[in-house]
């Protein structure tokens, strides 16, 4: 899933929780899970018989159980022994050196075909993907599904986060149903790969992004498992453009939302699956609405929508049992698979136009609409009640487990902050972690190979504080950000990224100050909030006496602020440091963010 509804506030209290050791043994720890809805589908003739001999781990353990990394290539290496469709194309190692790969599945021949890249297992708790990818290929590769590769080649990567996937246990997904064996929602570096797109920290990332553009997908899975609230649906997911809303590649989007969901909805609804939108609902009060937000781009979607790939969420329900959902899965990536054969070059003709916009501007961060963007007449809810919880002692949802139809508003967001888009960033040969990052995402730019000076517009930062530590960061709030032409000179090895490119939504959404996953939000500039020189009190009082008695406009304004602030009138340094900041020996750099806007355009 992509949203808590509910998250403890570990850092302070982390210290005050007992180890599970010190409950008494008589307690049954077995999650108390809402009632299971009762489901049968088409979808479970997929399901091998147990004397098949190609029969999956899963499938073998009646999908109680989830194989391990070494079990799950153990069977790939025997399908792509046993077929010549299929291939392994390692991509990467994992930060505790594990070996990435997906399995490439694909018809021999000259022409180039669109490819799906589905991704299992990025939250590997969620790993519903894997499963269901071991059944499609080995269907694809030995049970007459091969048509499916006549106009499209399947890369399948059944365990991205990898490390996290061997960190197994019972425990790990407490609203979860199975498998037994529940991988960890981080990697072995405690970071969050569905947080990482933008920000590429992790090897994991590093690897996928160079996948992405090697292979330069017509769709991209994302394949998940969501908990929050409950609902009828076992298979729901997204996409920016869902309903027409937040697209920035609107090509992609519409071809997405007119021509994908509905085949998608309706291949599921056939397999006897109950299909919905990615539902991120209200934990306290289920009934006030759902929510249809914009992703940013540490998200695969809002990633995909900047780069230019059409790029789906899938979230399966947790409360659903592990058999059904990777069934659900199943059906989910096997018509993914014929949409991409079959509308190939439509989804080109999409990615083409995106790729060729030149928007204007960019909607950096969005508030929430003043009414509901539209109302579900028919949402396939499930019965609640509240009671009031000894333990919490505040009032708690009960689900009930009853099917009910609802009228469910769906809430949305409207553009908050836009940014017109320079013609171009300048990026200062002293940043090169920054240079790097660029140069990972196939940003185009040019370097420098002599000094140049030239006015830019420069940005000061107004207030910046830190937040909660967050994904290995200490992230900035910042108050304000002051916009000056200022005289720069970039030293030769500096890059000028002109946001005249296909990637230039996804420049701006990286360099611009204010965009929320900008590497300046993430803090990748920690040097600039330190002022480094000082000014003795001999020299800045007398020099501060001599600007009151020259500049009386000055006077007054110090006046003023001495009246106002008690606090800064009772502060010495304070006082001098007014002073320090009206003159020329101040640090011009503190809180100057390096990265330069190229205004005419
Ligand atoms: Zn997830």
């Amino acid at each position: 899933m992509r949203h808590f509804a509910f998250m403890l506030a570990a850092v302070a209290a982390a210290a005050a929780i007992p180890a599970a050791a010190a409950i008494p043994a008589a307690v049954d720890l077995t999650a108390p899970l809402p009632p299971l809805l009762p489901w049968h589908g088409a979808s479970e003739r997929l399901i091998a018989s147990p004397a098949d001999p190609w029969i999956t781990p899963a499938e073998a353990r009646n999908f109680d159980a989830t194989p391990s990394y070494a079990e799950t290539r153990a069977y790939i290496d025997r399908l792509v022994a046993a077929s010549p469709l299929l291939s392994i194309e390692p991509f990467g190692r994992t930060a505790q050196g594990r070996e990435l790969y997906a399995v490439r599945a694909a018809k021999p021949g000259a022409a180039r075909k669109p490819v799906l890249l589905a991704q299992a297992g990025i939250h590997s708790g969620e790993i519903d993907g894997k499963d269901a990818g071991l059944m499609l290929l080995r269907d694809i590769a030995l049970r007459g599904k091969d048509r499916l590769l006549d106009h499209a080649d399947l890369l399948f990567v059944p365990i991205f986060n990898a490390d996290g996937h061997e960190r197994t246990s019972r425990y790990n997904r407490p609203n979860q149903r199975g498998p037994a064996n529940q991988g960890w929602r981080t990697t072995a570096q405690n970071l969050n790969l569905n947080r990482d797109y933008l920000k590429a920290d992790t090897p994991e990332m590093r690897a996928m992004i160079g996948l992405l553009r090697k292979y330069r997908p017509a769709l991209y899975l994302d394949l998940h498992v969501t908990d929050g609230t409950d609902y009828q649906y076992d298979i729901t997911f997204a996409f920016p453009g869902w309903a027409g809303y937040y697209a920035h590649s609107p090509n992609i989007g519409r071809w997405l939302d007119r021509t994908y969901r509905p085949a998608v909805t309706a291949a599921l609804a056939r397999a006897g699956h109950v299909p919905g939108m990615y539902i991120d609902g209200n934990a306290e009060n289920p009934d006030l609405g759902i929510n249809l937000n914009a992703d940013t781009p540490r998200f695969s979607t809002g990633y995909g929508d900047l780069a230019r790939i059409p790029t789906v969420l899938l979230e399966t329900h947790s409360l659903k049992p592990y058999r059904q959902r990777v069934l659900g899965t199943y059906v989910f990536i096997e018509e993914s698979l014929r949409l991409v054969g079959g509308e190939g070059a439509r989804i080109a003709a999409a990615i083409a136009a995106d790729s060729a916009d030149r928007p204007r501007t960019e909607v950096l961060t969005w508030k929430a609409a003043p009414r509901p963007l539209y109302v579900i007449p028919d949402f396939k809810g499930v019965t609640h009640k509240t009671y009031r919880s000894p333990a919490s002692g505040r009032m708690e949802v009960r689900w009930l487990g009853k099917p009910v139809t609802q009228r469910m508003p769906v809430l949305g967001q409207v553009p908050d902050r836009i940014a017109t888009l320079p013609a171009a960033w300048w990026v200062p040969v002293t940043k090169p972690d920054v240079i790097a990052l660029l140069r990972l995402h196939g940003i185009a730019f040019e370097t420098l190979a002599a000094p140049r000076t030239l006015t830019l517009d420069m940005v000061r930062l107004q207030s910046p504080e830190a937040k909660a530590p967050d994904e290995g960061h200490i992230p900035l709030k910042i108050a304000g950000f002051v916009h000056a032409g200022r005289e720069e000179t970039f030293p030769a090895g500096s890059v000028r990224v002109p946001s005249d490119q296909p990637l230039g939504l996804l420049a701006a959404a990286m360099l611009e100050p204010e965009s929320p996953d900008s590497l300046l939000a993430w803090n990748f500039f920690p040097e600039i909030l330190q002022r480094t020189e000082y000014i003795e009190g001999y020299v800045i009082a007398p020099l501060a006496e001599r600007m009151l008695a020259a500049d009386p406009a000055l006077k007054r304004e110090f006046e003023a602020k001495l009246k106002a602030d008690a606090k800064f009138a009772a502060d010495p340094e304070a006082r001098l440091g007014w002073f320090y900041e009206r003159t020329p020996y101040y640090d011009a750099r503190f809180l100057l963010y390096p990265i330069g806007r190229e205004l005419n355009r």
